[in-house]
């Protein structure tokens, strides 16, 4: 959507490009808006012949995002829902903690939830198990602080314990912003990921238990499939045991290197892997250090925008 509408009521300003946008929505939702753009203000650049402009100081990829979300569309639907993108969700979040938006903040974590989900049915649903760049996880866990929405920690903490020694590099956010974890969330994932690597091997341990696949219509071949799995995964053979990887799925490694075992111990081991899986997320914000109230349940009223 181009951010320049001819009969726009005021012009933006975000270090080098303008915007020219409709006063009425920012205004509406915003006490800061109202206040800088209903109030004459000094800095405000007042040009006889068209309307003002007003500098903002914030990253122009933030600006943009937040107009998109605020500004008329060029397109009309009646169904369904826009489709928006971690970034401009990232960024309407920070606009929106900034200038008091209620409803966009609101908006942008119910947005967030999709990609850090905070009950099963969403974790089941969520749009991406593997991220371009886990490193973005530094910024979920920033924004969550930021505007105390604890319920974006865990899914987001796991994720920043993937990165290795790479955690210490930060992330670059798209307008090349740096952002790092604090001291105190750094020494929380370091914790956490001990705590994730414990409980993805005691999974792993009852996934073999005999009693999941007692079904079984070829015990002698199958049991040595299994053992042979179980062996390969626990030596390091084939790794993927002994990380915090909670969300790589055992059964992966089952279709991968042991496909011939009977259909009842196939369908066994996933339903299984599935159920340790929801073990694993419904103990999340324990086994990652952080308080979540009404964690496994849709959010509730538990939502309130931040004021410092
Ligand atoms: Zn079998």
């Amino acid at each position: 959507m181009n951010l320049w509408f001819e009969d726009g009521t005021i012009i933006l300003k975000a270090q080098n490009t303008i915007f020219k946008v409709y006063k009425g929505p920012l205004v509406q939702h915003s006490p800061v808006f109202r206040d800088m753009l209903m109030l004459p203000q000094p800095e405000t650049e007042q040009v006889a012949s068209g309307p003002a402009t007003v500098t903002l100081f914030d990253p122009v990829a933030d600006v943009s995002s937040l107009l998109h979300a605020l500004m008329p569309r060029n397109i009309v639907r009646l169904s369904g829902t826009y489709d928006t993108s971690w970034n401009d969700a990232c960024a309407c979040l920070r606009m929106a903690h900034k200038y008091q938006m209620d409803q966009l903040l609101d908006e942008s974590l119910r947005s967030l939830r999709r990609f850090y989900p905070d009950t099963y049915k969403l974790f089941q649903d969520r749009r991406s198990t593997t991220p371009q760049n886990s490193a973005r996880a530094i910024s979920v866990v920033n924004l969550a602080r930021l505007v105390e929405a604890p319920s974006l920690l865990p899914m987001a903490i796991v994720e920043c314990c993937t990165l290795g020694s790479e955690i210490v590099n930060g992330y670059k956010r798209p307008d090349l912003t740096e952002e790092h974890l604090s001291l105190s969330d750094m020494g929380l994932c370091f914790q956490a990921k001990d705590k994730l690597i414990e409980a993805r091997i005691r999974g792993f341990h009852q996934l073999f238990e005999s009693k999941v696949r007692r079904g079984c219509t070829a015990p002698d071949a199958d049991n040595a499939y299994f053992d042979r799995l179980y062996f390969d995964l626990t030596d390091g053979n084939v790794p993927g045991l002994y990380t915090p990887n909670v969300w790589d799925s055992f059964s992966g490694y089952m279709s991968a290197r042991i496909p011939w075992v009977c259909d009842s111990c196939k369908q066994a081991f996933v339903a299984e892997d599935v159920a340790q899986q929801k073990r694993i997320f419904e103990q999340l914000p324990a086994l990652v250090g952080v308080a979540v109230p009404g964690w496994g349940t849709p959010p509730s009223p538990r939502w309130r925008p931040c004021r410092k």
